[in-house]
C-alpha cells in the first residue's frame, strides 16, 4: 500500500533533520510517496507567502504530514505558522512522548512519559491587544467596570480562553490513549488554585470525563509549579500528563531535558482527520546548514507517524534502530556526547546513515 505523505522541510535546521528522516524511513522499504511543500520563512522568501495554498491543500488531501520546525519572530512580526496549522486543521492534541535512553551524563533511566498538550486554545488563541491601542483601552475600561480586580490602563492583553468542549475532548483522548496503550495513570496539570475560571474549568471537565475510566486507570491532578519540581526529582512517578496549551509547551521541553535534550523529543499534532508529525524542538537558526544537529527527534516523530498509519512493525524497526545507534554512542551528534566538543561526534547525515545501516543489517540478519 502506498502512503502519500506531505513533507514540509521548514526553516533553519528543518531541511537537514527532515532530509535525514526521509532517508531512514525509505530504508524501511515502506511505500511512501513524499509530497514536498513549503511553509514558513523559506516559503516567504521563495513564494512571498508564509503558508502557500498548495501546502494547505496537500495537508488536506494527504491527511498525514511530516513537518520540520518553522521560525517565528519573537515579540513582533507574523504569528506562528505552527500554531496556524494546528488551529486551521483542528489538530487538538499535541502528543509528545519521552522515554529514557542510556546516554552519558543523563541521570534518569526510568522516564516513560507522554505529554498531552491541548493545542487549540489557551494563551495561544491569538486574541491579543497591543498596549495603548484603542481596543486594549476599551477592553480594559469595560473589564474594570465588571471586576473587582483592576487592570492598569496602558497594559497589553493576551486572552486565555478555555472551553468545556476542548477540555473534554483532550481528556477523552488521553483516557482512551491510556487504555489503548496500556498506560496506568493520567494526571491533569493546571493552575486552578489561581485561575479558578479557566484552569478550573479545564480541571473540572477533565475530572468529569475521567470519572468513567477510574476503574481502569489511575486519575490524578497536580498544580503545574509543583509538577515541575516533582518531574526533575522523580520523573518515573508520572505516566500521561494532560495540560492546557502553554503549560504543555513548557513541560514538553522540560520532559525533553529529562531524557537528554531537544534533539530526542518527538511530537504529533492529531485531529479527527488530519495528523502532522514534527519534533518538539524549533528551527535552531544558529545551527542551520551546519549538518550538525541531532535528527533523532524528527526520526522518532516519523515512528509516531508510522504507528498512526498502521505500520506498527516498521515503526518498531525504526525506533529500535535509532535507539540502538544512540545507546551505542559512536555514530551520534555532538549533543549526545558527554563533552559537547568531543571531536568524535558525527554529522546529521552520518548519524542518519548509521541508522539506515542498522535497519538494513537487521533486515538481512
Ligand atoms: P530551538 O528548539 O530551535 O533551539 C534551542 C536549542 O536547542 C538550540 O540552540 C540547540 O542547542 C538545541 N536543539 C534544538 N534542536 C536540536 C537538535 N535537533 N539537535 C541538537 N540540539 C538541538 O528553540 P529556539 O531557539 O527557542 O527557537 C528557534 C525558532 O524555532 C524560533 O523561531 C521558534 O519560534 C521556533 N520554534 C518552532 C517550533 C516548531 O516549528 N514546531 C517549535 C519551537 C520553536
Amino acid at each position: 500500500m502506498s502512503y502519500p505523505i506531505t513533507l514540509i522541510p521548514g526553516d533553519g535546521i528543518g531541511p537537514e533533520v527532515t532530509g535525514a528522516t526521509r532517508k531512514c524511513v525509505d530504508a524501511l522499504d515502506v511505500d511512501i510517496a513524499w509530497d514536498v511543500h513549503t511553509a514558513g520563512e523559506t516559503a516567504y522568501e521563495q513564494e512571498g507567502e508564509l503558508l502557500p495554498a498548495h501546502t494547505v491543500e496537500a495537508i488536506k488531501k494527504n491527511k498525514v504530514a511530516l513537518k520540520g520546525p518553522i521560525t517565528t519572530p519573537v515579540g513582533k512580526g507574523f504569528r506562528s505558522i505552527n500554531v496556524t496549522i494546528r488551529q486551521m486543521f483542528d489538530l487538538f492534541v499535541c502528543l509528545r512522548p519521552v522515554k529514557s535512553l542510556r546516554i552519558p551524563g543523563v541521570p534518569f533511566h526510568d522516564v516513560d512519559l507522554v505529554v498531552m498538550r491541548e493545542n487549540t486554545e489557551d494563551l495561544y488563541s491569538g486574541v491579543e491587544f497591543e498596549a495603548g491601542s484603542d481596543e486594549a483601552e476599551k477592553l480594559i475600561s469595560t473589564m474594570n467596570g465588571m471586576s473587582r480586580a483592576q487592570i492598569r490602563q496602558g497594559s497589553a492583553l493576551s486572552i486565555k480562553p478555555i472551553s468545556r468542549y476542548a477540555s473534554a475532548r483532550i481528556a477523552k483522548f488521553a483516557c482512551e490513549y491510556a487504555l489503548k496503550n496500556k498506560r496506568k495513570k493520567v494526571t491533569c496539570i493546571h493552575k486552578a488554585n489561581i485561575m479558578k475560571c479557566s484552569d478550573g474549568l479545564f480541571l473540572r471537565t477533565f475530572m468529569d470525563v475521567a470519572k468513567s475510566y477510574e476503574e481502569k486507570i489511575i486519575v490524578k491532578d497536580a498544580i503545574v509549579d509543583n509538577l515541575s519540581m516533582q518531574l526533575v526529582k522523580r520523573p518515573g512517578h508520572f505516566d500521561i500528563l494532560v495540560l492546557p496549551n502553554l503549560y504543555g509547551d513548557i513541560v514538553s521541553d522540560l520532559a525533553a531535558g529529562l531524557i537528554g535534550g531537544l534533539g530526542l523529543a518527538a511530537g504529533a499534532n492529531i485531529g479527527d482527520e488530519i495528523a502532522v508529525f514534527e519534533p518538539t524542538h524549533g528551527s535552531a537558526p544558529k545551527y542551520a546548514g551546519k549538518n550538525k544537529v541531532n535528527p533523532a527527534a524528527t526520526i522518532f516523530s516519523a515512528v509516531l507517524m508510522l504507528k498512526h498509519l498502521g505500520e506498527y512493525e516498521k515503526a518498531v524497526q525504526l525506533e529500535n534502530a535509532t535507539r540502538e545507534v544512540i545507546e551505542e554512542g559512536k555514530s551520534v551528534t555532538y549533543d549526545l556526547k558527554d563533552d559537547r566538543d568531543d571531536p568524535s561526534a558525527v554529522s546529521t547525515d552520518e548519524m542518519a546513515q548509521a541508522i539506515c545501516e542498522k535497519i538494513k543489517s537487521k533486515a538481512s540478519a
